[in-house]
């Protein structure tokens, strides 16, 4: 982390996990434990069909919404789809774009991320994006140029004033969902060459300002050691942050002086 130049963010991804009463029941114990954190911004992701309620219960709270996935177009024939703007429009200010979930189960390509990069920007929402290799890429050695392409990909077109309102989360495939974390320095290493391509297409200002995440099985024993790290400034959490003790115990070693 370097809270000087950026935020630290730590977002739980719920995927398609709690009903309505769980997502109240999470409120409820969480937002006591959460009081107000110094450094660390706070973000859950959640099922569209909880996002207007998420909102109203974290109202009173340091935690913003976020949506999972969007589509590209403002709106049309898309049975089924959201978009940026609905999003937008109801109080969402986050939305988690080309998750590895999402690339392998729904046709996401690095130009679907690039075109929902540029809508959620455009609709005033600032887009997560994910990015990372599969164990077969890490081992084949291609790791740092599979990466410097879904970068370069997901910020086609995109202006170096609206760059700074795009989060990065790198989420090695191999890691997510598994147990399996990289290790500090895998996740140093790639946040590293993510933020340097970031430099190279606009400049070490705007890179230096930009938030970038590690995600894949990130927990409380972990966390504090991989949020150590110059390059990873906050966490992408699935499993963990379904259980508000354990996604607090992660705020809490992002949220260290
Ligand atoms: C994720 O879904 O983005 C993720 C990192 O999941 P987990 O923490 O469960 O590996």
């Amino acid at each position: 982390m370097n809270r000087r130049y950026r935020k630290t963010i730590i977002a739980g991804n719920w995927k398609m996990n709690k009903t309505l009463s769980e997502t109240k029941a999470f409120a409820e114990a969480f937002k006591p434990m959460l009081g107000r954190p110094r450094w660390c911004d706070v973000v859950l992701c959640v099922p569209a069909v909880n996002l207007q309620p998420a909102i109203r219960l974290f109202k009173d709270s340091r935690v913003s919404i976020a949506a999972e996935t969007c589509h590209y177009e403002p709106s049309g024939a898309y049975t089924g789809e959201i978009s940026a703007e609905m999003l937008k429009d109801i109080g969402v200010k986050y939305v988690i774009v080309g998750h590895s979930e999402r690339r392998q189960y729904y046709n996401e390509t690095d130009l679907t991320v690039n075109k929902k990069v540029r809508a959620a920007l455009e609709a005033g929402l600032k887009p997560i994006v994910c990015v990372g290799e599969s164990l077969e890429q890490r081992e084949l050695g291609v790791t740092m140029e599979l990466i410097a392409y879904q970068v370069k990909c997901a910020l086609a077109g995109v202006s170096a004033e609206r760059v700074r309102h795009v989060v990065f989360a790198y989420e090695p495939i191999w890691a997510i969902g598994t147990g399996r974390t990289a290790t500090a320095q895998e996740a140093q290493e790639v946040c590293e060459t993510i933020r340097a391509i970031i430099r190279k297409l606009y400049g070490a200002r705007v890179a230096r300002g930009v938030t970038i995440q590690y995600g894949g099985s990130m927990n409380p024993q972990n966390a504090f050691e991989l949020l150590a790290q110059p390059d990873v400034d906050g966490g992408l959490i699935g499993g963990a942050s379904l259980k508000p003790d354990q996604f607090m115990e992660i705020i809490k070693a992002a949220d260290q002086d």
